[in-house]
């Protein structure tokens, strides 16, 4: 890397960090095809999540399988298909991503206590094949929030319009 002129290492740093970014942007623009407009990187919720839908009440969180322990049990903390934890040292490596885990739970705790939902999108999900079907997975999932927060309203209004009901049909019966 020392032969790189500062030109240089600043594409190169530019480049991975595109790299770093490309899961967000897969989701970013899969989920505005698919017709979704969102806030980025919302800075007041906790945890900044990747995306914020307003109206939907909703957070994405894409993350990385390593970093976030994909797959990962708390309690055992054995390495996972998704995230293999290093042998060299070992013990550090488990008290960070342990530590990120736990972050993770305790900013959605916090989120769901504000009345926002939250979809945890992992990075493996969004590989080639499995995209497109994550991507419908998340508008489904996203649609399904907006209904059940909505839909709950009016399915209970018929209820109390039969309560009411009873009461002219009681005095109609006096007359
Ligand atoms: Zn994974």
């Amino acid at each position: 890397m020392d032969h790189l002129t500062p030109q240089q290492r600043h594409k190169n740093m530019a480049a991975i960090h595109n790299k770093n970014t490309k899961p967000e942007m897969i989701v970013r623009r899969g989920l505005w095809k698919r017709g979704f407009r969102y806030r980025l990187n919302h800075k007041r919720l906790p945890g900044h999540p990747d995306l914020v839908f307003r109206k939907y009440r909703t957070c994405i969180f894409i993350n990385g399988c390593f970093w976030h322990g994909h797959l990962v049990d708390s309690k055992t903390m054995e390495s996972s298909v998704c995230c293999k934890i290093p042998t060299t040292n070992h013990d550090f490596w488990v008290a960070k991503i342990r530590r990120n885990k736990e972050r993770d739970k305790e900013e959605q705790r916090k989120l769901a206590e504000m009345g926002w939902h939250c979809i945890t999108v992992w990075e493996c999900e969004l590989k080639p094949k499995q995209r497109e079907q994550t991507l419908d997975s998340i508008a489904f999932t996203v649609n399904h929030i907006w209904l059940q927060d909505h839909g709950a309203k009016s399915i209970s209004l018929p209820q109390l319009e039969e309560k009411d009901m009873k009461m002219p049909m009681a005095a109609e019966a006096d007359d």
